[in-house]
């Protein structure tokens, strides 16, 4: 195979109390991306639509990761990358996330699977290293794996795949402001007390219990963040009355996905996911900010190849 074409889904990392740690890939939100092998040795970005972003190897993410990839790699050749973007940068569903793993997925299935999955997760930190500063790999791994993923631990590194109860849909609402994940990360204080650690790994234990015993009542009693979202929250006009709303419309939980601005919820069923996107839609109408909202089933297979 010389040339493959690919849908990179968005994800939800953090889901309320797994901060750094917890993700899930989305089904109905992602980019598309055209891999090519070259005799030419490197990573070479030959066309980006969809986003303003940087086509540079070293400035792209999908180029950060792919090379990564090469570096420890025996393959001889190099790589064409196009980027068809859907998902905004910086909206907070993963958008460098879905580029770095895009591409190295796509490579090492060009060459055969040289590289575990896990290896792939290590290559496109790199890449969320140069997004945000930091090689998180919340993000990355639910792309690459599909479903939930925990990071159990970063070193070593090793990810755990988690149980998705097949009712579960995620209602994921865009508003359009602009924040950083750099800058969202500044905001956080870097100390906790026992007291909040105590509250936060209880809802961790049983939001991981909840998912594989398939106890939706559980989910929801789970879904809360302690530590991070009462800081984070403060920089997305409207987060409180999203999440009132959002519940009161039948959600089992609602939380910041990723860095934000994006505003996430999960409900049991397609229909319960459909009013809560309306319930967050009117609270953003009534501001007066722009929206997108996306209702998805969850995509339990991550990266696939599309014809
Ligand atoms: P998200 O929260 O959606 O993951 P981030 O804020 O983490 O987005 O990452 C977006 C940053 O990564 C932006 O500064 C953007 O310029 C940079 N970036 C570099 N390459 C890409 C790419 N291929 N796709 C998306 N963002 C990219």
């Amino acid at each position: 195979m010389e040339e493959i074409k690919i849908f990179c889904p968005a994800t939800i990392a953090n889901i309320s109390c797994g901060f750094d740690v917890l993700g899930v890939a989305l089904d109905s939100v992602g980019d598309e991306m055209v891999i090519r092998k070259t005799s030419k040795k490197g990573i070479f970005i030959t066309k980006l639509e969809g986003q303003d972003l940087p086509m540079e190897t070293d400035r792209n993410v999908a180029g950060v990761a792919g090379l990564a990839f090469l570096a420890e790699s025996d393959y001889e050749g190099g790589f064409e990358i196009e980027i068809y973007k859907k998902i905004k940068a910086g909206s907070g569903i993963g958008s460098s996330a879905a580029s770095s793993t895009g591409a190295v997925w796509a490579m090492n299935e060009l060459l055969g699977r040289p590289f575990s999955t896990s290896k792939l997760v290590e290559f496109s930190m790199e890449g969320e290293r140069l997004a945000s500063g930091v090689a998180h790999a919340d993000n990355v791994a639910p792309a690459l794996f599909g479903g939930f993923t925990l990071v159990r631990s970063y070193a070593p590194l090793d990810i755990v795949p988690i149980n998705c109860p097949a009712e579960l849909f995620a209602t994921v609402i865009h508003p359009q402001i602009e924040i950083k994940t750099s800058d969202s990360r500044k905001i956080l204080k870097t100390n906790i007390t026992l007291k909040e650690g105590i509250k936060q790994w209880g809802n961790l234990g049983g939001l991981i219990a909840g998912l594989f015993t398939e106890d939706y009542d559980l989910i929801g009693r789970s879904l809360v963040d302690h530590i991070v979202e009462p800081i984070r929250s403060i920089l997305i006009p409207g987060f409180n009355d999203v999440k009132t709303s959002s519940l009161a419309a039948g959600a089992l939980g609602c939380g910041i996905s990723g860095s934000g601005p994006s505003i996430f919820a999960f409900s049991r069923g397609e229909a319960t996911a459909e009013k809560v996107a309306q319930a967050m839609k009117d609270v953003y109408q009534k501001i007066g900010i722009d929206h997108d909202v996306h209702i998805s089933k969850i995509n339990t297979e991550g990266i696939r190849e599309i014809k």
